[in-house]
């Protein structure tokens, strides 16, 4: 796609976000009615996911030739997503105790609703069993992207191993992973109304504006809290863009069009099609493109992470329970683990949390008192994630 071309495109997306915030603002039953558009546009990205991630990382490691140059990629990616997101928690820490916005909260009846109950068994074991999956087509079915990465991951180093015969398989993977962005571009231009009918929906479903503002005003400074950790990690991401990966600004505007998707969808993973084309469009090499970023949509969530670190801090001081220095370091290490088994998929840094509450032995219902602005901060948090892989792509790119 030309510059002028993603532009006008980026400003007619911004106009979709913006004219959807209005519209569920103000005619919340009628944005009901619309809701199908969002649907229609999420389902389209979805559909391009499980091909495109097997195909990209075959490709993509398939492109590496040399088998060492996976383990450095690899390693760079996964030391980079390990810094980044322990930097994002620890923001959220301290903005947490800076802020302090859980003291003088009045706690009414929290209650757990059944869908975090279900997973309150969910332990860090768990994270690491699903790496690996007994059956791909079922993970695929549930959208499970990391156990397919890992055995692409895998297939593809174990191709690499058989000389000529691997070449038409690669061959044809390259091929598939080149249609799929095809594809990728012209779903891109369903973004503005699929934006805008996701945003106004979500809005009118949560009452509309009014509403919607009571209920972020009871739990405000939670909400001004979660902003401002999130708003200072975006700016020590655009930093690291700037100081390692030597971009400018022009990065942040190539990238916005995925970003503005991450804050319509709320899932990492449905806008990582998106953040692959327009990490391609802006000049990251293949290579890191096509393997750094899904990796990174499944396991680099830097806002969730911050999140997970500054709600659970929220809980613990409305319950006037004060955490020590070593709590707050199982938060940390906690709160770095639920990021990264937490799926790209909306709220689900809202389940991941009852790892970090029942580390340091915080009452569950306590993620009562988040409920409702979740989906909200959610949003935000998502961006960030996605600003984070995309950052994570151009900081590989320089390196490799
Ligand atoms: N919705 C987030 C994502 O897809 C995950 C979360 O924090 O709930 O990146």
């Amino acid at each position: 796609m030309s510059h002028k071309h993603a532009l006008i495109l980026l400003a007619f997306i911004i106009l979709g976000a913006v004219g959807g915030v209005a519209f569920g603002w103000y005619f919340s039953s009628q944005a009901q009615s619309i809701a199908w558009l969002g649907t229609l546009f999420l389902n389209a990205l979805k559909m391009t996911i499980i091909p495109l991630v097997i195909a990209s990382i075959i490709s993509g490691v398939g492109s590496l030739g040399d088998i060492r140059h996976l383990g450095r990629i690899g390693g760079f990616t996964v030391l980079y997503y390990t810094i980044t997101t322990a930097i994002a928690v620890f923001i959220g820490l301290l903005v947490v105790n800076w802020i302090q916005p859980g003291k003088g909260i009045d706690l009414g009846d929290p209650s757990v609703s059944e869908h975090i109950l279900a997973k309150q068994d969910t332990g860090i074991t768990d994270i690491l069993l699903s790496m690996i999956s007994p059956n791909l087509v079922a993970s695929a079915n549930q959208m499970q992207l990391l156990p397919l990465i890992v055995f692409a991951i895998i297939f593809a180093m174990a191709l690499t191993t058989l000389g000529k015969k691997s070449e038409p398989v690669f061959a044809l993977f390259d091929g598939i992973n080149e249609a799929m962005m095809k594809l990728v571009i012209w779903i891109m231009h369903l973004a503005p109304i699929g934006i805008f009918a996701l945003i106004a929906a979500r809005l009118g479903n949560a009452g509309g504006g009014e509403q919607f503002m009571a209920e972020i005003k009871a739990v405000g400074m939670h909400v001004v809290t979660v902003l401002t950790g999130l708003a200072i990690h975006f700016t020590v991401l655009l930093l690291i863009l700037i100081l390692v990966a030597k971009r400018g600004i022009d990065y942040l505007v190539g990238m916005a069009r995925a970003l503005v998707t991450a804050f319509g969808t709320a899932s990492s993973s449905a806008t990582l099609p998106l953040t692959m084309e327009c990490a391609r469009e802006n000049n990251v090499d293949p290579k890191a493109v096509k393997f750094v970023l899904p990796l990174g949509a499944t396991i680099n969530m830097d806002g969730t992470a911050l999140y997970e670190a500054a709600a659970v801090l929220f809980i613990a001081q409305a319950y006037g329970i004060d955490l020590s220095m070593g709590q707050q370091a199982i938060v940390f290490i906690t709160a770095t683990l639920a990021a990264i088994g937490a799926a790209g998929i909306p709220e689900a840094g809202l389940v991941t949390m009852v790892i970090v509450l029942t580390a340091v032995g915080l009452p569950l219902e306590g993620i009562g008192l988040l409920l409702a602005v979740d989906w909200f901060l959610d949003r935000f948090r998502t961006t960030v994630n996605v600003w984070g892989d995309s950052v994570g792509a151009a900081v590989i790119n320089r390196l490799i």
